[in-house]
Formats: C-alpha cells, structure tokens, sequence
C-alpha cells in the first residue's frame, strides 16, 4: 500500500521537512473524511515518524462564492460527524472561521510538514499553490479522490470516455486495496490550537455563517460518511443486480444517490469499489455498468478540468461543436425563455419542469433527466454561450452533488464535449438531440410528473 501512496503523492514545493516543527499538520478540504483517506493516512505515517502530534484543520469560510444553506447543511453535518469520530480516534479536529489558504499558512507555519488533499477544479488548485509559495516548509499534496491518480492515467486531456477506459482498466486493479489506518504514536487531541469555530448543532452552525440562505435546505440526503456507507450498502443488496436495466429510469430509484457523498469526499471511491467487489465478480455485467460510472466518467471528469482550463465555459466544448452552435445562432428559436423562467420551472414541457421542480425540491436530479434537461436550456435560449451559463448556475446552485467536476463535464457532453457530430437540426446543429417523444417512449414519465407536481 505504501508503494500506492507514494503514487498518489506531489511536492507543492521544493523545501524539506522541518523536524523542529511542532506538529505534522493535514488540512481537510476534499476529503471530507476518515476511512479510505490517503492524506490523513500518510500524515499519520509521517507523525509517527517525526514522533510528532497529528493535526487535522477544516477551514470554513462564507465568503466561497456558491456558499449556501442547501448545501453547507449536507457538509456540516458530515463535519460534526467528524469532530466526534476524530476525538474517538484521539486525533485533534480544528475547525476554523476564515479561507482556505490564510488558514493552511497559519497553521503550517509551525508544523514540519503540510498535507493537502488535492481538489480538481482550478479556484482551489490556485489555492494548494499559493499555499505551497507562502510556506517555507514542505507541502505535499495528495491524489485523494479517485481510483487511479489523474497524472497517472494521463498526461493530456482525453476526449472520449474509451480512450481513458483504455489506460484506467490496465491499472485500476493496483489501487483497490482494504484500508487501514496505522496506529497513532503521538496522541493529539488535547493539543492546543486556539479558540475554535464549531456547533454540534447543525442549525446553530448555519446562524453563525453569513451565508445564502435563499437556496432551501433540504432533507432528502444527511451529510457524511454513516449515511453514505447506509446507501452503499442498500445499492449493494437491493439495486445494483438491475443497475444496468433501471438506472437510466427515472421514475426508479436503482441509482446509488452517492454523488453528494463522493462531492464532499464523504467516501472513496476505491472503498465502494472494494466492497462491491467483496460482493460480486469484477465481470458482472451490473458491476461493470456502475465502474464504467463511477470509474470511467467520474475519472474522465478530473481529467477534464485538470488539462482543460475553459472546463467551465462554453469556450471549453470540441471546435466542431462551436462551429456547428455558431453557425445555427440565428435560427429562430421555437421557445425563449430566460434563467429566472427555467429556475422557476415555467416553461412549456411539464417534463422540463418536472426535472427542476426535482432539482429544487430534493437537491439531486436523476441523471436521464439532467441530460435532457440541459440539451433543452440550449434549444430554448437565444445564445449557446448564454445556455451553458445558464446550465452550469443552476446546477451549482441547487444541486448537492453540484460544483464539481462531474457537473461541468456532463454539461458539455450535453454541448457536444466527449462526443460526435450527429444528423444537422435547425437550432442545435449537429449536436446530438433528445427529444421529448423519447422520454415518452422509454419510460412512463407521467409517474415522474406526478411525484414532483406539488412543489
Ligand atoms: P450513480 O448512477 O449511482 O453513479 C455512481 C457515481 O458515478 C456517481 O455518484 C458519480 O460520481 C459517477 N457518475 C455517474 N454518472 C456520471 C457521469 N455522467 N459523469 C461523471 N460521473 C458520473 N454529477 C455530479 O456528481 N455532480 C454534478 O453536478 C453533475 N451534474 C450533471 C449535469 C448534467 C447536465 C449531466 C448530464 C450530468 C451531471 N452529473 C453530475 C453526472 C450524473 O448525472 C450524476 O453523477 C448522477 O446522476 C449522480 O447520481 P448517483 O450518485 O445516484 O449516480
């Protein structure tokens, strides 16, 4: 395993530990988590090392600018999870008011060595490097949050999902490991960090953060690790044996609902697939359906807004994509409507506003519907540029699994990214086009009406 971690491992900077340091310090962002974390794994190995305290920070700030009560509920609950199986553990859990990066510099500026576990998107790689430069002492950043480290499987961006199954498959298996936590030398959670921001009660926590409270909380999904190992193990027995058949249905509920968990890095990756693999063959055709999710489109994702730096705009879709949206922009469009008329639900489709009404009322579309969803913002929009925009606010703002790479890759494969030309309509192109007939067609869609008419 430790062979593993070293390849999940990057020097932010060039400078050596500082043994004189008073503590070894990880500070948690995105890996909201304890079991399976490589980070909190390789900073225990190195305390017990240096013969030096472990301790872990979580920054939090109001200042993020999607921060909202929907989804700093799910997080909080997952942190205050956390404190207490920290304690359990006799690791110290600082949580702190303020940003990420004047949090890391204060802290790290008396410790031998910094961890940081990697985030994909590039606001919060900006602020791993600013970090990095600031300090005068190591910092390493590790690979957390997938199953095959992203610089591993490839240098370059990768423009269909078959090519990166290509280079994953080969070596995916040297990552699935059990996971353990070494033995602490050093106890740490009577050391003294300071005056410290946390409230065991999740809505005391919210009051005390200048955050948007607009964007409802929701109850559908409880934040943190003991609700997503619930979920695991209820997709393990009771659905993943029809994944293949019902997980594109949405009026069934055989999807595994993991995404606010992974979002949050509230589990592994690589722990799910261990313990689906305890339970069935690799070869499992349902098994291989949910790896080629999880796996194959979860990693090309990382990938995506690694290598590409306009992942979040319009800009970043294929070039023959922008030609073929540029070149039908003037055609006349057969509906319009503007970003408060689909953040209200009101357009024409009742399946277009069942899809919201489900986003805004529970924090987590189905995925049939969010591909169809925003294929349908493009056609309703006078502008592609404008219709991707429009995509991406909407689903970071009400999603809990939103703000993610996943996110920004999934409205682009809907804007032609990861896929091909198809037959050339007015409006779209050659993009390829879902059509209202099929939704009919393929499942009984006026139960998924029913079930999100009230909102
Ligand atoms: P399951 O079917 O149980 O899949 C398990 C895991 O595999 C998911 O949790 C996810 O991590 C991964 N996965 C599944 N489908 C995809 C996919 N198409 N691309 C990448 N990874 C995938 N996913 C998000 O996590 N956040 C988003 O903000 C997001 N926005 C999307 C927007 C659009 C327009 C589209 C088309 C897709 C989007 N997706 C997003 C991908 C996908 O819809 C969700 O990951 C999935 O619906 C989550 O539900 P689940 O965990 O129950 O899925």
């Amino acid at each position: 395993m430790e062979n593993m971690i070293d390849k999940r491992l990057k020097k932010l900077n060039s400078y050596p530990i500082s043994p004189e340091g008073k503590y070894v310090l990880y500070c948690m962002e995105a890996s909201q988590r304890i079991s399976y974390n490589y980070a909190l794994l390789f900073t225990i190995e190195k305390s017990n090392e240096l013969r030096k305290p472990l301790v872990v920070i979580f920054n939090i700030t109001d200042q993020y600018k999607h921060s909202n009560a929907r989804y700093y509920k799910f997080m909080l609950e997952g942190i205050i999870e956390l404190k207490r199986d920290f304690e359990t553990l006799g690791i110290k859990f600082q949580v702190r008011k303020g940003d990420y990066v004047s949090g890391c510099i204060e802290f790290g500026k008396d410790s031998c060595l910094v961890v940081l576990d990697r985030n994909y998107l590039a606001t919060q790689r900006k602020w791993r490097y600013e970090v990095a430069n600031k300090l005068d002492t190591l910092v390493v950043e590790v690979d957390n949050d997938v199953v095959v480290p992203v610089e591993l499987v490839s240098n370059k961006e990768e423009p269909y999902a078959y090519l990166i199954r290509n280079k994953i498959y080969p070596i995916m298996e040297n990552f699935i490991h059990e996971f353990k936590l070494p033995d602490q030398k050093v106890k740490s959670s009577q050391f003294d960090l300071g005056e410290e921001f946390f409230f065991s009660d999740v809505n005391i926590f919210l009051n005390n953060l200048n955050i948007d409270k607009t964007v409802s909380t929701v109850n559908t999904f409880r934040g943190g690790y003991n609700e997503a190992v619930k979920l695991l193990d209820e997709f393990i027995f009771n659905k993943l044996s029809m994944y293949k058949e019902y997980r594109s249905d949405p009026t069934k509920n055989y999807q595994s609902n993991l995404s606010p968990y992974l979002h949050f890095g509230n589990i592994s990756p690589v722990e799910i697939i261990h313990k689906i693999l305890k339970n069935y063959p690799f070869e499992d055709e349902n098994v291989q359906s949910f790896i080629n999710e999880l796996v194959v489109w979860r990693e090309l994702a990382r990938n995506f807004v690694y290598y590409n730096i306009n992942y979040n705009k319009y800009e970043g879709i294929p070039e023959w994509a922008k030609k073929t949206l540029e070149e039908h922009k003037g055609d006349k469009r057969e509906f319009l409507y503007t970003l408060q008329d689909f953040e209200n639900a009101k357009t024409h489709d009742i399946y277009w506003n069942s899809a919201q009404k489900e986003l805004l009322k529970t924090g987590k579309m189905h995925n049939y519907m969010r591909m169809y969803w925003a294929k349908k913002i493009l056609e309703w929009t006078k502008d592609p540029k404008e219709a991707f925009d429009i995509s991406c606010y909407l689903n970071d703002k009400y999603e809990l699994d939103g703000r993610d790479p996943n996110g920004y890759t999934g409205i682009s494969w809907c804007f032609g990214s990861f896929d091909r030309p198809f037959g050339e309509r007015k409006v779209i192109g050659k993009i390829r086009y879902m059509s209202t007939k099929g939704l009919e067609n393929k499942f009984d869609i006026k139960k998924y009406v029913e079930k999100y008419k009230n909102l």
